[in-house]
This record gives structure tokens, C-alpha cells and sequence, in this order.
């Protein structure tokens, strides 16, 4: 999936794992089986769950260690367990279905006794767990009665809807049973909005079992019928168990293993409101009707609101999907479609070929709709785009760039893509940026339609989310993770291919530095101690934890450490190691593991990736190294970037740091780069005397900070001073980035910071130039909303001082280079939302152009934003943008306009385009999130905001789920800008009071971290400020 929203900015790491930790972890279900005071475990109460997770899940209870402030992996320490061995060597077979191996004998004493002690650990904390769990309750009195602890424990169960006993007690489900195909019949009415279903679940028995569990969300199931093998079909109760969205049937005798069974079920429900689910979405023609449609988003946990399904992604199946519609709409699914019936009714059924790869459920899509589309062939695949019948014309764009990548991709992978079509589709109104479906891609408008006046940054944004959701073909569709705990298999990936694949085929599009900033971008969310592992061992099982999997540390840190290691390896074992890892795993699921492992094989003579990468992966943040210097002895020595000191325990953690280094004599040519690998606390290397200095991470491909101390950093200002290009423009924004971060730790002063920006009066390159602006916007707009009235004036004086004649001397004609589009859009913004006259005349004079000449009179692509906000700071100029919004079918036009108009700093215009955002119509409520960040950069809107998103929780959650992206962006941009204890105090008592509707979500820590860490800026800096600015 791809995020629409801008997110992050940065703060630093916490707890680590020592790499002792990964020893074995004891196997709860075997070794329960070993206890005959077990009764309760049975084979099929073993569910797909990272080994880790699992035992957390089922040993110690989520909530036992769901306190905010809690480290789970120390909490497990300290009860003298170790379950960090995410290891797979031994399980890491294709199947996802190896965790039913046999029970293995536990035969030595020591042993025995440590099967006895983990039971009882085991007993008292599911016992724990299913009180804290099952507050409702929801317990029978087999179930709650047996606390007397001499009498074996029967698990207990929840209540179904109908007062039986729900046969299944944990949120994951059991693995007994495997689904091979869905037949899935859907007959939506666009008119009532409801639709009616009928799944056909063929499975096989893998353990002895009296029941069949899996997921439904809001379906009324009409009928169920269940047969055995030849057996006659008979019907079978369904009972429900709502708060976990499963259904189950039981049985009083086993079902055997072996067997294979036919489960029916038919439904009734209605199409959802919300953006998940089999959802109904419209649009106005261009006659001004309402135009109605229907879609599906199932990433992560949706496919069950539309049909019933196992739905995890391990259990992968066959799909033949049927839907049926009125003749005008065209019907879409993951398969071409293989035929059309008239049914009596009139209507039409079609029916599309069932699925020629088994696949996870939440890549199921279909779409009802009146879409037309272009298409062309590339290899084996027929390649299309499709769009509302208005928009055809913006679609050529998208074609091309998928056909070049379908085929980059299939060349560069080794394995083609398997379907025979490939559709990509603009959904009038969509939640995410896209979804990779398989076969079946959906995007927003935005993020797939061009005209084909637009501006090369416009389509470097297309390009962008059609190379991350194509490249999900392979990672994430064809090999998919095991659980959502490893998100980043599939975003991690998806991200760095996005970047890597535009660079190689269309590298005008200037991707290097877009992905530079990302890493930057990562590393601010993964410096504050509520960042995560990159593959969390913790528990991931509520719908809220997989959902915050979502965020940036996921995506961008994933991406980032890729990219570390490809340039760590020599030339072409990255990607001979990826097609090894590909072929392994092809329509199976994996863990990180099976990647290091992949990897490893191509590698043998390396020091094992899994050593280094375990330190990467398993472990949130990221280290600072620090240089000394004596003569020929260079002495580094890592730490963890901790922002907030106050988690000073794990402070011992470790990395392999692959550290790259240039020198003096040799600086800026990638055969200058030399690696050392510091795995140790500290390390030596030796240079030559004669060396002056030395610049660490070449290019920034490293995921660490380095500190050069004064000395150091003093030597390379010089350096700068004297040739700017002694240094690559990647290296220079990689010195202004660290020394920002390095000064927000407090190792530098705000002195040496300006100290360094002084060499950027001579700096001319997108890449630096752009990481110092948008450093010092990020403190321009701190002490803008503390309203320090005399440090804004210096700071703008500061600003012109080193920037202005860059700024002045900005063409606004038309401009072919992105890089250059970029560095103006960036120059110029800052300029006319600081007021320099220059800027705004110039930006006001295209914009009367614009409108006289009723919009004929083309601006820029890439200048459209600086223009359209710079026109919205005027009353009436403000309303006729407001038409213009209404009437533009130039989607990426539209969001720069909407983007102005939430720039206003009237106070009137801020509510009304709020309320207008949260109501839909006018502007979508998808666009609710641009909206609320945009109003909270502005100083008139960010308190408005902030109240506006206080009394309208309820609504926006019912829109956007806890903890899914645009919730995270929502909390950020709110609250990130806040630094008083005031506001503090507020946000913190606001987000405790939602209870279960938000307070536990990861971004609210990361919220009030955040404001902590402002709040201690200004401490520290404002007086250094004062003197120096
Ligand atoms: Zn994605």
C-alpha cells in the first residue's frame, strides 16, 4: 500500500536487543503437549504467529505488557524467558503451515522443568490475559469457575452473539484448518447500497478438529452448510463472536486430517461508508450527476467485511470471483474475466477466471463501476488503465510508466509477472495513495492521472506510486510475510524498488534525491524512543497494532536499510541474493530470517547479512558515531541516537555499521569510498598523516549520524569553504542534516549549526540546499507559533542573508530539469510564505494571469503551489480559487488548490474548510488529513485545528481507523508543534481520555515525545539563539 500523507519529521532511538538474546525460545504448544496436566492445548490451537509473538500472545497476555511505558522485550527478561529468537533456520520451510509439526519429546529432567515452569507461567498469565481480554464478560461459569488451581484449566471461552460458547479464544486464528479456494458469488445494489454473497470455501484438514474458525465483519450470514469429503451437504449453525470479527462452526465429532470439506456460507450486508471493505464511492460527471460506484480496500484486515475468509496472510488460496451488475457498468477483478450471463432479472453476471496463483486475501479487489480505460501489451500482459470516462485523457502517462516498469521488473527479477492483465485503476475516492492488488492496482486520482501539460514533478509523483505498487507484485504478492509484525518484507521492499527501478529507467525524474530525504525523513520518526523495530518482535495482533505497522519506520527505515546494505555488498549481490530470495519463497510466506538466509547463500565467503542485519532489524533506532582524531588513528565509537535521554538502559546496544568513508585526497568519485565494519563499541582505523580530514557515510547510504567534534567539524567547514565541490551534493545535505540532529541531542551548539550553513551562501545544489531549508523552516515554525516576534524577524533576516539572492534570481517561466523544479518550488514557497516582496509580486502577477485569462494562461507545474498559496493569503483571490477548485478536472491541480485555500490565515475560512473536509462532497474526506496538516503549519489555524480535531474525534475515527495512517498524520500534525507544558499537559490529558478509541496508539507517545523534545529545544537554544541569529 502506498501513503498519500506527508508524515514524519524525526526524533531518535531506544531499546535494543542484545545479540546474546537470540537463543532458542522454548515452543509453548509442544511443550504444553509434553504436560499431561495440559488438557486444553490441542494440536489445532497453534496459530501462525512469529515464534516470539505468539508466546506473548498466548503466555503473558497482550495487555500484561501493553503499558505505554513498557519494554516488552526487557519485561520478558526479567521473567527469565527469552523469546527473541526470531531465528527460522529450522522453520523456515515454504509452508506457512510447518508450525503443525508433530510435538517433538521433551525427555531430560532440566527440561521437565522447564516445561513445568512455563506451563504455570503459561496458566496464570492466560488466565490474566482472558480477564483483562473479556471485560464484557462474555464468561460462562465453566469458564470463570475454575479457579481453583488444583482443578486443570479448561481455556475459557467468550459468548457468541446467541449465548453459546464461542469455540475459539484468541484473536489469531488456528491453523487446523487451510483454505485452497474461494468461490465468491457478489451481487451489490448500487441503489440501496447493500449487497448480498455467497462464499464457497473448499479446505483440507491439517489437525484433528472440531471446528472451522476464520473472520466476518458486519455480514449477516443467511445460511451455512458444511460437507465432507462425498459426504451429503448439510446445514450447520454459525456462531459469532463479534469484538474479534470470527465466526465458527462446531462439530461433535472430528474432522479428520486429511479431509477436505466444502464450507457454504450465504450473506447479506451493506456496502461500507467508510473507505474499507466492499465500500460505495461517487463522483460528479461532467453534466453535474452524481455517479455511483463500488470498490475494495482489504489491506490489511477488510477482506472479512466483504466476504467470509481466513483472513490472515498466510492462509493463501484460489479466488473465482463472480459479481453481478447492470448493464452501463463494467465489472473488474484480479483475473481477466472469462464470461457474461443474463441472468432472468436482466441483470449481468460476470465471471472471471479463477486466480492462477494461490493469494493472500487482503489481495483480493473488484470494482462495480463506469470506468473506461487505455490499454497496450507488454510481454505476456495485457496492461490497462482505468479511469472515470471524463479523465481518459489523463491516463496515457500512467500507461506508459507502467509498461517500461512491468517489463524492468520482470527482467530485473528473473520471474515474470504471472497474470495475464494488469490493470491499474483511479478510484474517484480512495483512502490510501494505492493498493497493490494483485492484478488489479488501485490509486487515488491523484496519485495515477497526468494532463499532459503537467509538469515533470507532477508525473515523478505518478511514477513514484506506480513503481512502489508495481514492484508489490513480486514483493508482497508473489512472497508475502508471514504476519503483519514483518510489514516491511513487503513496504521496505516496495519503497526502496520504487526509487531504484525510476533511477534506473527514468533517471531524469532526479529520484536520488527524493530518496535521500526519505532517509532523512526515517531516521527523524526512528530517533524518538516510540519508534519500533523494523520487524517487531512484540506483539502485532490487535486491528490497531497491524495498522500502526503502516508508518514510516515500516516504509522509508525499511527502504533505507536496503539500500545500506545493496551498497555494502559488492556489485550485483544484492540482487543476485534478492532473485535467490524470490525463487526460495514464490507464492509462500516468509520472516526476515528467510531473507538474511536468501542472502547468506549467495554470499557464502561474507560475514554473515544475518549478523550485521539482525543489529538493524531487531533493534529500533539507529547508532551516532563519533570520530576522534589523533595523527594517523582515527577512533570511532558508536552509541544509540537517543533524542530523550531519559531511556538511558539501553544505552549498550550495539550495530554492525558498515561505515564509509572519504578523504581529502580523494572525496567525491564513488571509487574514493572506502568501508571499514564497526561492530564493536569502538574501533581503530589508520589513515595516513598527511590525511586532513575525513567525511563519514559517502552519500548518505548509511543509516547513522556521525559526529566529527569540534575539531573535526571546524576541518570540514574549511574544506567547504574553500571548494564547495569537494564534497558531493548528497554529502554536504548529509553534513547539514547531521549537525541539526546533532544539535537537537545537544552534542553541538546552534552556534556551530550556522557556522556550518555559512558555506551555503555559495551552494547552489538541490539536495543541501534543500535539507537546510527545510531544517531551519521546521525551527522558524516552532518559534512562529510561540509567537517570539523579535527571533522571527532575525531569523527572516537570516534567511534573505544566505538565501535571498538565490531566492530573487528564480526564473518563473517554464523549467525542464526536476531537480531544478524542485530546488525553485522550495526556494520560492519558503520566500513568499515568509513575505518576500519579491516573491509574492511575482507569484500574484502569474495567478492574475491565470485568472484573466480563464485559466488558458498555463502556470508552471511546479510553481502552482507557491502561486496558488500566495494568491489564497488574499480575501477575494481566496474565493475565486475556491471556484476554481470546483470546477478544475486536473487532479493534481486540484490538491495544490485545496492545499492554498487551507493556507488561509483568516480564521472563518479555517473553520468552514474543515468542517467542508470532515462533511465530504465538496472536498472529499479523503482529503480531511492534507487538510488538518496544512491548517496546522499556519499560525492562525494550529490551535483552531487542534480543537477542531478534540471535538470531532468520534466522526474522524469512524472515517479513518485508530491507528491507520491518516490518524497518525492527524495526531502528528497537530500536536508536533507544540512546545509548552501547557499543551503538553492538554494533548496528554485529551488522548488519555479516549480509552480504547485512540490513547494507546504509538503515535500519540510519539506526540507527546515529540512536544517534550520541543519544549527542550527552546530551553536550550532560544538564549543561544538570541545572541547568535
Ligand atoms: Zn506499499
Amino acid at each position: 500500500m502506498e501513503d498519500p500523507f506527508d508524515s514524519e519529521r524525526a526524533s531518535l532511538p531506544r531499546n535494543m536487543i542484545e545479540n546474546t538474546m537470540f537463543e532458542e525460545e522454548p515452543d509453548v504448544v509442544d511443550l504444553a503437549k509434553d504436560s499431561t496436566a495440559f488438557p486444553a492445548l490441542e494440536p489445532d490451537e497453534v496459530v501462525y504467529e512469529p515464534r516470539s509473538s505468539r508466546l506473548l500472545v498466548r503466555g503473558l497476555g497482550e495487555n500484561d505488557l501493553d503499558d505505554e511505558e513498557e519494554d516488552y522485550e526487557s519485561s520478558a527478561r526479567l521473567l527469565g524467558m527469552s523469546f527473541m529468537n526470531r531465528s527460522s533456520t529450522h522453520n523456515s520451510s515454504s509452508s506457512p503451515y510447518n508450525r503443525q509439526a508433530p510435538p517433538r519429546l521433551c525427555s531430560c529432567p532440566s527440561a521437565r522443568m522447564l516445561v513445568v515452569g512455563v506451563f504455570i507461567l503459561v496458566l496464570v498469565a492466560s488466565m490474566a490475559m482472558a480477564l483483562y481480554f473479556l471485560p464484557g464478560c462474555t464468561f460462562t461459569k465453566a469458564g470463570c469457575g475454575k479457579a481453583n488451581s488444583s482443578i486443570p484449566m479448561e481455556p475459557s471461552y467468550p459468548n457468541s452473539t446467541n449465548g453459546e460458547l464461542f469455540p475459539w479464544n484468541e484473536l489469531r486464528l488456528p491453523a487446523s484448518v487451510r483454505p485452497v479456494n474461494y468461490d465468491l458469488s457478489l451481487t451489490p445494489n448500487l441503489t440501496s447500497m447493500t449487497f448480498t454473497g455467497r462464499t464457497v470455501i473448499n479446505m483440507t484438514i491439517l489437525h484433528d478438529t472440531k471446528r472451522i474458525v476464520l473472520h466476518s465483519s458486519e455480514l449477516i450470514i443467511t445460511k451455512a452448510t458444511f460437507q465432507v469429503g462425498e459426504d451429503k451437504s448439510v446445514e450447520v449453525k454459525v456462531l459469532e463472536y463479534k469484538p474479534w470479527q470470527q465466526i465458527a462452526v462446531s462439530f461433535l465429532e472430528d474432522l479428520k486430517v486429511g479431509q477436505v470439506c466444502v464450507l457454504t456460507l450465504d450473506y447479506a450486508a451493506n456496502l461500507s461508508h467508510t473507505y474499507d471493505g466492499f465500500y460505495n464511492s461517487s463522483y460528479n460527471d461532467k453534466t453535474g450527476a452524481k455517479r455511483v460506484l463500488a470498490a475494495t480496500q482489504f489491506e490489511p484486515q477488510a477482506a472479512r467485511k466483504a466476504f467470509p475468509c481466513f483472513d490472515e496472510p498466510a492462509f493463501k488460496a484460489t479466488f473465482l470471483v463472480r459479481i453481478t451488475r447492470e448493464p452501463g457498468y463494467i465489472t473488474l477483478s484480479n483475473m481477466p474475466q472469462a464470461k457474461t450471463t443474463t441472468l432472468p432479472s436482466g441483470l449481468l453476471e460476470d465471471e472471471f477466471e479463477q486466480t492462477a496463483v494461490n493469494m493472500s486475501t487482503y489481495l483480493v479487489a473488484f470494482i462495480v463501476a463506469n470506468f473506461t480505460s487505455i490499454t497496450r501489451n507488454v510481454s505476456n500482459t495485457l496492461v490497462s488503465v482505468y479511469s472515470v470516462p471524463e479523465k481518459k485523457e489523463h491516463t496515457h502517462y500512467a500507461l506508459d510508466t507502467a509498461s517500461t516498469l512491468l517489463h524492468f521488473y520482470n527482467t530485473f527479477f528473473h520471474i515474470d509477472y504471472p497474470l495475464r492483465k494488469l490493470d491499474l485503476v483511479a478510484i474517484p475516492d480512495f483512502l490510501a495513495g494505492a493498493m497493490e492488488n494483485w492484478g488489479l492496482i488501485t490509486f487515488r486520482e491523484t496519485s495515477l492521472l497526468v494532463g499532459n501539460q503537467s509538469s515533470p514533478l507532477d508525473k515523478q509523483l505518478i511514477a513514484n506510486v506506480v513503481a512502489h505498487e508495481l514492484a508489490h507484485q513480486w514483493f508482497g504478492n508473489l512472497v508475502t510475510m508471514r504476519w503483519w509484525n514483518d510489514l516491511w518484507l513487503n513496504e521496505g521492499f516496495a519503497t526502496y524498488w520504487q526509487y531504484t527501478s525510476l533511477m534506473t529507467e527514468f533517471p531524469q525524474l532526479d529520484l536520488d534525491n527524493v530518496f535521500l530525504g526519505v532517509r532523512f525523513k526515517a531516521m527523524a520518526k526512528d530517533s524518538l524512543n516510540s519508534s519500533h523495530p523494523v520487524s517487531v518482535s512484540s506483539q502485532v495482533t490487535t486491528p490497531e497494532q497491524v495498522s500502526e505497522m503502516f508508518d514510516s519506520v515500516t516504509y522509508e527505515k525499511g527502504a533505507s536499510l536496503l539500500l545500506m546494505l545493496k551498497t555494502t555488498l559488492p556489485d550485483g549481490q544484492f540482487r543476485k541474493g534478492i532473485i535467490k530470495y524470490l525463487d526460495n519463497y514464490r507464492g509462500s510466506n516468509t520472516v526476515t530470517e528467510d531473507l538474511w538466509n536468501s542472502l547468506t547463500q549467495v554470499l557464502p565467503q561474507q560475514e554473515s547479512v544475518s549478523d550485521m542485519m539482525r543489529t538493524w532489524t531487531l533493534q529500533n533506532g539507529f547508532p551516532l558515531v563519533t570520530v576522534s582524531r589523533k595523527g594517523g588513528h582515527v577512533t570511532l565509537t558508536q552509541e544509540p541516537f537517543l533524542l530523550s535521554a531519559d531511556n538511558a538502559t539501553h544505552t549498550s546496544n550495539l550495530w554492525h555499521i558498515p561505515v564509509t568513508y572519504v578523504n581529502d585526497n580523494c572525496s567525491s568519485a564513488p571509487s574514493c569510498r572506502q568501508i571499514f565494519t564497526l561492530r564493536n563499541k569502538t574501533a581503530t582505523l589508520n589513515v595516513s598523516d598527511s590525511v586532513k580530514w575525513l567525511k563519514l557515510n559517502y552519500m548518505n547510504t548509511g543509516f547513522y549520524i556521525v559526529h566529527y567534534g569540534d575539531e573535526g567539524w571546524a576541518t570540514l567547514i574549511d574544506a567547504l569553504k574553500t571548494d564547495i565541490n569537494t564534497l558531493t551534493p548528497h554529502d554536504r545535505a548529509s553534513l547539514i542534516h547531521n549537525i541539526f540532529a546533532l544539535s537537537r541531542l545537544g552534542r553541538v551548539s546552534f552556534r556551530q549549526v550556522l557556522n556550518l550553513l555559512d558555506y551555503t551562501t555559495n551552494e547552489t545544489e538541490t539536495a543541501p540546499l534543500t535539507e537546510a531549508l527545510s531544517q531551519l523552516s521546521s525551527v522558524y515554525r516552532l518559534l512562529d507559533k510561540r509567537q517570539e516576534q523579535r527571533l522571527l524577524a532575525r531569523m527572516k533576516v537570516y534567511i534573505w542573508g544566505h538565501f535571498g539572492q538565490l531566492m530573487d534570481s528564480q526564473d518563473w517561466g517554464e523549467e525542464e530539469s526536476v531537480s531544478r523544479q524542485e530546488l525553485r518550488s522550495v526556494l520560492l514557497e519558503m520566500a513568499c510564505s515568509l513575505g518576500r516582496q519579491n516573491c509574492t509580486d511575482q507569484a500574484t502577477a502569474l495567478y492574475d494571469q491565470w485568472t484573466n485569462s480563464n485559466q488558458t494562461k498555463q502556470i508552471p507545474g511546479d510553481l502552482q503551489q507557491v502561486v496558488f498559496s500566495t494568491a489564497a493569503q488574499a480575501d477575494l483571490r481566496w474565493l475565486s480559487l475556491m471556484e476554481a477548485y470546483s470546477s478544475t478536472t486536473y487532479d493534481s491541480e486540484k490538491r495544490k488548490i485545496l492545499q492554498a485555500l487551507a493556507s488561509t490565515q483568516d480564521p472563518r475560512s479555517i473553520v468552514w474548510i474543515l468542517s467542508t473536509g470532515l462533511e465530504g462532497g465538496i472536498i472529499q474526506t479523503q482529503e480531511l488529513p492534507l487538510v488538518i496538516s496544512t491548517v496546522s503549519d499556519g499560525f492562525a489555524g494550529h490551535l483552531l485545528v487542534w480543537d477542531f480535531v478534540k471535538e470531532n474525534w468520534d466522526r474522524i475515527i469512524e472515517k479513518f481507523p485508530v491507528g491507520s495512517y491518516p490518524i497518525q498524520s492527524i495526531i502528528k500534525s497537530t500536536t508536533s508543534q507544540f512546545s509548552t507544558q501547557t499543551h503538553l499537559e492538554e494533548v496528554q490529558g485529551f488522548f488519555s481520555s479516549l480509552k480504547e478509541r485512540g490513547s494507546q496508539m504509538r503515535s500519540v507517545q510519539e506526540s507527546l515525545e515529540t512536544i517534550r523534545l520541543n519544549q527542550l529545544w527552546m530551553d536550550r537554544n532560544l538564549p543561544t539563539l538570541r545572541i547568535w541569529l
